[in-house]
């Protein structure tokens, strides 16, 4: 499944189960997204089962996905997807984390 498609699946979700579903309601998925984060980061310290790890980054992803359905409509997110990839890997090694070597 691609992305785009994931994101039809997941304003399904939202729709059925009755979630927010509004331009405004932004910022409230991408908390949720962190939130997601920190259930994932925190099942990972307890040494959860792999399954469950995933999981809560799945979690993180749907929010993702469905704060980009409000915030970007038009964009085709897989196609963004290629080109952040090919952006990334044209710059240089190690970029960004220069405290490495600090
Ligand atoms: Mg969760």
């Amino acid at each position: 499944m691609h992305l785009e498609e994931m994101k039809k699946e997941i304003e399904n979700l939202v729709i059925t189960k009755g979630f927010y579903n509004k331009p405004e309601d932004i910022p409230k998925k991408l908390l949720f997204a962190f939130i997601e984060l920190g259930e994932a980061s925190d099942a990972w310290k307890k040494g959860a089962a792999q399954e469950k790890i995933a999981e809560e980054l799945i979690d993180v992803m749907f929010y993702l996905l469905d704060a980009s359905r409000l915030a970007c409509p038009d964009v085709d997110m897989d196609k963004m997807f290629q080109h952040k990839l090919a952006k990334n890997l044209g710059r240089p090694y190690q970029y960004g984390e220069g405290h490495r070597n600090k």
